[in-house]
């Protein structure tokens, strides 16, 4: 049983839509039960009725047919109850409702098991049997582990959107459909989405249709032959090193690409509708799943053959496609899971609204968003995204909503709040050559954030006073491979002239977690707690030394470089780190020629061991910086790229409050420079916070400045400071929240803000 559950659930694993995970479910576990029949039921909100999904065993036509209410029939009590029912004469249940269009009357026995997930029941698994005997106890845990390990692969084939098509099939045009995400860049977006899939990732191609049918089977013989090619020259440049049975097995893959295998199983599929790329998805996939259940080692091992091969000729057939597919004028990046490279296919200027499946709005996509300017939701968890490319979309990165197929009349809402935005940031305008000044006579600092070229211009005209923080990783992730220490040199020259003479602070590599190379990519359980920033930096010491030749070089002349270091979590590794620097500098000035300033070198606190080491870690550097970003997901323990989670994540949380006041106090103690360039310095709620906490130097995304200083110029200090007493003996993030939402609740300073409304429940 334990062979057959392993089977599922990497069948399951690799099915790329709810129709196949079902399909899978019903055969597999009808087979390994040997029962008569296996169904799923699956609850549909919109009706609130359990849905006959899928079914082997019961007439097909009654598949997406029969519908039950709540509570109908034994698979509404099963539900109901939330806990298995095996029944060994079922129709002399009180409950039985006998559906005449299944076929179901010569099926006594039933065991039906609740789908849950995370505590929310998505339907029943039920089995039938002919003869009359309840199911054993061991079968009936086995359908209850079954359902319990699969339950998330159908959430997430539901969240991907296919219950919504299946179930609504033939019931006439879509309407107006609103998907909830987590707000995450304020502004309103509408333009038409433009997918991105993961690079080469079989199961993430989603399902789409050829418009032209010969075009497509042209794109695929092409992505064929150069795939073909590729092995090719792979087999001759191994030829001296491997047998011949070795080498034998390359010609078995080319001739795998052929019209009478593969290659034609695809054409046929191209010809019955599909596009290029899921047409080639679905083939592969099939035969991937077919080769892991071969009894044989040797055979199962060939499933990785056959689907690094789907990748190879996948990675052809879409980068041919980047090529040829025309992009609309109001561009809305739509995908599972975008990251920043997703930047690299279009032009940026187009680009009016950002929506990803995974995520959250501290995820570094969100980050991004919030410096391009672009409204952006994160964790849409329902949106049906992959049959979205091309719908209008309406994006409220202040809300979270994602409207498809607006109305006229919610159309109209929207673009009259683009022009209250549009009026706003204009009257902000007037602050661009102020200085940020307290009514109380404070002066405070602001910097921005940067790492897109396209920062560059935004942040020039927002009159910050330099960069507080240029993330290294951001160019990195926009190409194929690491850059090379010249190309390093010239993308640090660009950012530190458009600055020069105000200071940029540029951060080392922070790649891991959420920020992974397209070329270097780090598979781990944990990755924010695992190999992140100056953990690999540290590891990979010739990486880190030419990021760090790159800075020094690109400032001669200019003087105004800073180099901080991220995710610092004990003193040897900033020890190790800054002799490092250091080594690199005195090559530079000793052996090479260069006349170079030292730079100021800081560090950053983000991890909780490092908010108790501040006076330690201070004494070492000229300046340090807090990441509020990573620091509120590690004291909280909350994921800050996890949508499930998201609504623990609150930087003002009075444990995150605490933190800063104490990190203020030690970093003061040791006269070391103390500022903030996580997320919460470019809330102008938290912006005050963090005056009150004495904070005078603040980073934010370019597109916060303004509104930010506007806060800051009309608070005073001393108010600031009686509004974070209170707010540090708070008891929850919430009372925070509500309490300086309502504090500062003035007409001249709510428009800065979204009001917060105390949560009654
Ligand atoms: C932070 O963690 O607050 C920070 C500024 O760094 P990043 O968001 O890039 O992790
Ligand atoms: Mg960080």
């Amino acid at each position: 049983m334990l062979a057959s559950l392993r089977n599922i659930v990497q069948e399951v694993n690799g099915a790329r839509s709810l129709g196949q995970v079902l399909a899978i479910i019903v055969k597999e576990v009808r087979s390994a039960m040997q029962a008569g029949v296996c169904s799923v039921y699956l609850f549909d909100e919109s009706d609130q009725r359990y849905v006959l999904m899928a079914s082997e065993g019961l007439r097909s036509e009654s598949i997406g047919k029969v519908r039950l209410a709540m509570r109908e029939g034994l698979v509404g009590l099963v539900a109901a109850r939330e806990e298995p029912l095996n029944l060994e004469n079922a129709d002399k249940h009180p409950n039985f409702a006998y559906v005449e269009e299944t076929g179901e009357s010569p099926f006594h026995s039933f065991l039906g098991v609740p789908i849950i997930h995370h505590r929310k029941v998505l339907g029943v698994l039920v089995l039938q049997q002919e003869t009359q005997r309840k199911f054993g106890d061991e079968e009936e845990a086995f359908v209850v582990t079954v359902c319990a390990q699969l339950s998330g692969a159908i959430a997430h084939a539901e969240a991907t959107g296919a219950l919504r098509q299946l179930a609504s099939a033939g019931r006439g045009k879509s309407r107006e459909a609103m998907f909830r995400g987590i707000p995450s860049s304020p502004g309103v977006g509408i333009g038409r989405a433009v997918l991105v899939s993961d690079t080469a990732d079989l199961a993430s191609v989603p399902e789409r249709f050829a418009t032209d049918t010969n075009a497509e089977i042209e794109i695929f013989r092409t992505a064929l032959e150069s795939a073909k090619e590729d092995m090719r020259n792979l087999g001759e440049g191994l030829e001296s090193k491997l047998s011949s049975e070795e080498m034998a097995l390359f010609e078995v893959y080319i001739r795998m690409l052929d019209d009478r295998s593969l290659g034609g199983e695809v054409i046929a599929a191209i010809i019955a509708g599909q596009a290029a790329q899921s047409a080639w998805s679905s083939v592969i996939l099939k035969h991937v799943r077919t080769f892991r259940k071969m009894d044989d080692p040797y055979l199962r091992e060939r499933a990785a053959d056959v689907n690094d091969l789907g990748k190879r000729v996948l990675g052809y057939l879409q980068r041919n496609e980047k090529k040829t597919l025309p992009l609309p004028r109001r561009i809305i990046l739509v995908g599972e899971d975008l990251s920043a490279s997703a930047l690299a296919d279009i032009p940026v200027s187009r680009l009016v609204g950002i929506v990803s499946v995974k995520g959250s709005s501290n995820s570094h996509m969100a980050i991004v968003g919030r410096a391009l300017g672009v409204p952006t939701v994160m964790g849409a968890v329902d949106l049906p995204w992959a049959e979205m490319e091309g719908h209008e979309l309406i994006i409220d990165g202040f809300s979270g909503d994602v409207i498809s197929r607006a109305s006229r009349s919610m159309r109209r809402v929207y673009l009259q709040r683009q022009r209250e935005e549009k009026l706003l940031a204009k009257d902000l305008e007037k602050l661009r050559d102020i200085p940020c000044v307290t009514p109380d006579g404070f002066p405070l600092s602001l910097f921005v954030n940067t790492g897109l070229r396209q920062d560059i211009a935004k942040a020039l005209k927002s009159s910050a006073e330099g960069v507080g923080l240029y993330r290294t990783e951001i160019p990195f992730l926009m190409r194929s491979s690491f850059p090379t220490e010249d190309e390093q040199t010239a993308i640090y020259r660009e950012q530190l002239q458009a600055f020069a003479p105000k200071p940029v602070t540029m951060r080392t590599l922070d790649i891991g977690g959420d920020k992974d190379l397209p070329y270097f990519p780090i598979e781990e359980e944990n990755p924010f707690l695992g190999w992140r920033g100056i953990r690999i930096s540290l590891d990979h010491p010739e990486i880190f030394l030419a990021q760090i030749r790159a800075m020094l070089r690109a400032s001669e002349g200019l003087n105004n470089l800073r180099i901080m270091l991220p995710m610092i979590s004990s003193v040897p590794e900033l020890d190790r780190a800054i002799e490092l620097i250091d080594r690199a500098y005195n090559e530079l000035l000793q052996e090479e020629g260069y006349s170079i300033q030292r730079p100021e070198i800081g560090a950053m606190i983000e991890v909780p061991a490092a908010v108790y080491q501040v006076k330690e870690l201070g004494r070492r550097v000229d300046f340090l910086s807090v990441g509020t970003n990573d620091l509120t997901q590690y004291l909280l323990a909350v994921d800050r790229n996890n949508p499930r989670v998201a609504n623990l994540y609150h930087a003002l949380h009075p444990a995150v409050l605490r933190a800063l006041k104490e990190i203020y106090e030690q970093a003061t103690a040791v006269n070391c420079k103390i500022s903030i360039c996580g997320e919460v310095a470019g809330d102008p709620l938290g912006a005050v916070v963090l005056l009150g906490l004495g904070y005078e130097s603040l980073s934010m995304s370019a597109n916060s400045l303004l509104k930010v200083k506007s806060m800051l110029n009309q608070v005073s200090k001393s108010e600031a400071r009686r509004l974070v007493k209170r707010a540090l003996r708070m008891s929850d993030a919430g009372s925070v929240s509500v309490f300086l939402s309502d504090a500062l609740n003035r007409p001249e300073l709510s428009k800065l803000y979204r009001p917060v409304i105390a949560d009654k429940s």
